[in-house]
């Protein structure tokens, strides 16, 4: 099939869940994407921060495929090595316990909203359900995480809603304070808000949560499932926090473009859910485990150190550009605010030229993959320069 012929098929046979950008993708090496058309297109995108390590990074294309022709799945009835050894390593990375996998980012906090419900009617009382979110966030889109995420958008048409949420505005100690009760089992944040805008918390709330969670008993969940696995220049941006969450969830990079996530519980709640409260077939599949063990591999300190001196080496570039007021976020997720033209006609523009990037509410959002050279970055900046002209 042609690029055309795909187009028209994916309107007539796709439910249309999406704008599409006018790009068939076709094959990819790098931070390179190359079209239906045979057109280069350089990525600023990585996925949405799922290709951590690239298109068809050779180390993980060798992970993959041994491990496709082993095995490719067996089931949660059975032991694999893959799925314990990603659980080994992200134990001990984290300090924390225990690991439960899912496949999306949406499981991942499924299963921290199911921890935190069991948790606090198991040890607060029978009425202690309630989980205070932030206005503004983004926390998946089935039915519990639309409800989770603190944006009236997501909330239109799919009432009846679930209860037991709270949404408090980011970085407003006070109004936390005031919303905890006894009834509240769990605090639950992104350290940066992604698709609410690429917005940075501060550090004195989410020390604040932090405290607050430890004074009553409640459990702090910090979704990394876009922060996380080294995008931000930390295997987990909480670190940058000086926190120690009771749950992490990630998703998005950890697979370096399989479909898993999960979460990592601490002492205080890894062993909250038992046989029969949870499950998912997928999960933890052996294939998407040894694509992350993989990435988790290569991310060391030395990988991440690089992560935030191509940061700070984009920060910079993006600065010299005229049109650019501000760059939010942190690592290799960044947020830029563009003053003349609307961000999603940026993206159009961008992409017409040959860059890839994305949007984040009114600001142009990138996440390139981790692994993106300094000529890949140079080639991108050229072509945002000239879409902004
Ligand atoms: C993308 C995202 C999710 C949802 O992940 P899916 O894999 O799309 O279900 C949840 N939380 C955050 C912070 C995200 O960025």
């Amino acid at each position: 099939m042609n690029s055309s012929e795909i187009k028209k098929l994916d309107k007539e046979k796709i439910v249309s869940t999406y704008s599409r950008y006018d790009l068939v993708a076709d094959s990819g090496k790098g931070a390179c994407c190359i079209s239906a058309d045979g057109r280069k297109y350089i990525d600023f995108t990585a996925g949405i921060g799922v290709n951590s390590l690239g298109f068809c990074d050779d180390g993980w294309v060798e992970a993959v495929t041994s491990q496709l022709k082993k095995l490719q799945h067996v089931s949660n009835l059975f032991y694999t090595q893959p799925q314990v050894e990603v659980a080994d390593i992200l134990t001990a990375r984290t300090g924390m316990k225990k690991v439960f996998f899912g496949n999306s980012g949406a499981e991942a906090n499924e299963a921290a909203i199911k921890t935190a419900r069991k948790y606090g009617t198991v040890n607060k009382g029978e009425n202690a359900n309630k989980i205070i979110t932030l206005n503004n966030s983004f926390h998946g889109r089935t039915m519990a995480t639309i409800t989770a995420t603190g944006q009236a958008d997501y909330h239109k048409f799919f009432t009846p809603f679930l209860g037991g949420f709270d949404y408090c505005d980011a970085n407003d100690i006070k109004q936390l304070e005031s919303m905890v009760s006894s009834d509240t089992c769990a605090i639950m944040m992104e350290m940066i808000q992604g698709e609410g805008g690429v917005l940075n918390l501060d550090e004195a709330f989410v020390k604040a949560a932090e405290k607050l969670c430890r004074e009553k008993d409640m459990l702090f969940i910090i979704d990394e499932v876009q922060t996380g696995i080294g995008r931000s220049g930390k295997l987990f941006a909480y670190e940058y926090f000086g926190v120690k969450p009771d749950i992490v969830t990630f998703a998005k990079g950890i697979g370096g473009g399989l479909p898993i996530g999960g979460a990592v519980f601490s002492e205080k709640c890894c062993d909250v859910l038992e046989p029969g409260n949870h499950g998912t077939t997928y999960g933890g599949n052996p294939v998407a485990c040894a694509g992350a063990l993989e990435v988790l591999k290569r991310i060391d300190d030395d990988f991440l150190e690089k992560v935030a001196e191509k940061s700070q080496y984009i920060r910079e570039k993006l600065m010299e550009l005229p049109q650019v007021k501000s760059v939010s976020g942190m690592g290799l997720m960044l947020g830029v605010e563009i003053e003349g033209k609307e961000a999603g006609q940026v993206v159009k523009d961008a992409l017409k030229e040959g860059l890839m990037i994305l949007t984040a509410k009114d600001k142009v959002r990138m996440l390139p993959p981790l692994t993106i050279t300094y000529d890949e970055i140079n080639e991108g900046i050229k072509i945002l320069k000239k879409a902004l002209a």
